[in-house]
């Protein structure tokens, strides 16, 4: 096994001893089906694996983003995809930091004791047209969102929703606000979920809602502030997300790593051939650039397989699959790299 990061060996025990429970055979199973990984996802949910970020005066384990992301990272590192339940670690940060005293009691303990999930949030959508009018006690939304993952699979979801009409907002970020939807009240009834058939075995959802009635009660924050709200949720996201790369690039080196000693061709292991070997360490020493470097790993991993490579019961197609997402969402490489050259750099804004 590639040596992993020091430190933190305790959860990374309790999560590989949970994760040994589901092997690959569980995964690629799943993964046939198009099924959701109800199981394990109950599993870390029990074990309060999910809850890491909740504060303990709210039922949950108060650890920080680091812990977070070493959880995340165990798990994809043992085989599974963190994504199918990401959700329900950071979307609850948006309540807590935003949210008033009333929704955090309400909400926050059923979250962190797992009897409520809270693993989507709407804010892709063709163009954000999707509005919520003030009518008394309640907003009353209409609108169109795509991509919206885990509604299947989730009680609540965080909805961005126009409040203010562009025209008169000032900026096009302002006069946006987040409200906590009841999926088990609006499902079937306001919000139409149709679900998109993709690339990962990710269960993600165009919604068409039409008068979805929200109680005030339910909006986070405050109006108008809401782009900001999301905004400051997507650090947690980008964090934990990039540790799940890292995850994913030590499984596709340890296997591939396996593998290469493994396979003899013309009497030798193929991994004794240079050829093998540096793209193999140059994926090694870059697997901090996360998401890249799992894309890395994975390309040698699939490529150093063969024609096992494509084969299902590999895993490796599989992982390749689902690591190839994190190039496109939550962010794109692109926009990382543009935001990277105006603030970091200084450079001219690019569009
Ligand atoms: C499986 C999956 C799950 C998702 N889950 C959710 C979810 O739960 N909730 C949610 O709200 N959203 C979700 N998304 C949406 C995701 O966040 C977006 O797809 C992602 O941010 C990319 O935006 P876009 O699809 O609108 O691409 P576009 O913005 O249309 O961009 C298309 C391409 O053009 C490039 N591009 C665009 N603008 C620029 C520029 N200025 N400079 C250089 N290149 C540019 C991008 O790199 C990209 O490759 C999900 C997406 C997927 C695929």
């Amino acid at each position: 096994m590639v040596p992993s990061d020091h430190g933190y060996e305790e959860i990374r025990e309790g999560v590989r001893d949970l994760c040994a429970q589901y092997p690959a055979s569980h995964f690629r199973g799943i993964d046939e089906r198009r099924a959701y990984p109800e199981a394990f996802v109950d599993a870390l949910t029990k074990a309060g694996w999910l809850a890491a970020l909740i504060p303990q005066e709210y039922g949950g384990s108060g650890l920080g983003l680091t812990e977070a992301s070493v959880i995340m990272e165990e798990i994809n590192r043992c085989g599974a995809n963190a994504g199918a339940c990401h959700g329900q670690m950071y979307n609850m940060g948006t309540l807590l930091r935003h949210g008033s005293k009333a929704q955090k009691e309400k909400y926050l303990p059923a979250i962190a004791r797992g009897e409520l999930r809270l693993q989507s949030m709407a804010v892709t959508e063709p163009a954000i047209t999707t509005f919520a009018e003030k009518r008394g006690d309640r907003y009353v939304a209409n609108g169109q969102k795509v991509w919206i993952s885990r509604v299947q699979h989730s009680d609540l979801m965080i909805l961005l929703a126009r409040t203010t009409p562009v025209a008169k907002a000032g900026k096009k970020s302002e006069g946006l606000s987040i409200f906590l939807v009841d999926l088990r009240d609006a499902v079937g009834r306001t919000i139409t979920v149709r679900p998109i058939a993709n690339m990962v075995n990710h269960e993600t959802n165009e919604l068409f809602i039409e008068n979805l009635e929200i109680p005030a009660e339910n909006l986070i924050g405050e109006e108008g502030r809401g782009f900001l709200y999301i905004l400051d949720g997507l650090n947690a996201e980008r964090a934990i997300i990039a540790a799940e790369c890292i995850g994913d690039g030590y499984w596709f080196l340890d296997k591939v790593t396996a593998y290469a000693k493994e396979r003899v061709v013309f009497g030798r292991a193929i991994g004794a051939n240079q050829g093998v070997q540096f793209p193999i360490a140059e994926a090694n020493m870059a697997k901090h650039l996360a998401a890249k470097a799992s894309w890395q790993a994975g390309e040698a991993c699939l490529q150093f397989h063969g024609g096992y490579g494509f084969a299902a019961e590999y895993d490796v197609e599989r992982k390749f699959r689902e690591t190839r997402l994190y190039q496109v969402a939550p962010i794109s490489t692109n926009l990382i790299l543009a935001y990277v050259a105006e603030h970091v750099l200084g450079l001219p804004r690019s569009f």
